[in-house]
């Protein structure tokens, strides 16, 4: 196993290994990157999700370090597409290694603001801007939403600066980057 110096991606899909570094460079700020490169010592690594999740309509998983994905669609993908999901499992990737405890606070800070705001019922239709499941639990899901940006504000339009103070305050995105600001 080759040790890596920056954080890579590995998958069958090539617009998502050659756009890998240009979109993480423009979420994450500077110095977070840092640690992100220094903490992951091999690549990501992307594979085809199995047949139960794909029958669910699961685009894309998480599970543990090892993101799924659903290959077919993925091939049909923009890059813009492709990569607003590939971020989207990076977040949940980050959250689930205990060296990024950052990453978790900034999820409870993001999820607290949203249930004191909006009730349970409505918390998917906020998410997704859609009626629909999500597939997983929603408490896990505030900060990875960022990515996709489907947010329904209205149900809350105060939540989006609060959203946006919340992630500018962190430290760990470059919210000036064109990746946030066409979110924000
Ligand atoms: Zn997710």
């Amino acid at each position: 196993m080759k040790i890596i110096e920056s954080l890579e991606i590995e998958s069958e899909i090539e617009k998502i290994n050659k756009n890998f570094r240009k979109y993480v460079e423009q979420v994450f700020s500077k110095i977070f990157l840092k640690k992100i490169d220094r903490v992951f010592k091999k690549k990501l690594i992307v594979q085809e999700m199995n047949m139960e999740s794909q029958a669910n309509n699961i685009v894309a998983i998480t599970v543990g370090e090892n993101i799924y994905l659903n290959m077919k669609l993925f091939k049909e993908y923009s890059t813009e597409k492709a990569m607003m999901y590939i971020i989207h499992e990076l977040l949940h990737v980050l959250y689930n290694k205990k060296q990024f405890p950052e990453i978790r606070t900034v999820l409870k800070q993001l999820a607290e603001a949203t249930m004191r705001r909006i009730p349970p019922d409505k918390i998917n239709e906020f998410l997704t801007g859609k009626k629909q499941s999500i597939h997983s639990n929603p408490s896990l899901e505030y900060l990875s939403y960022c990515s996709n940006a489907a947010f329904k504000w209205s149900i809350c339009p105060e939540l989006k600066q609060i959203y946006k103070d919340i992630l500018s305050e962190s430290g760990l995105f470059d919210m000036d980057s064109s990746f946030w600001k066409k979110r924000f």
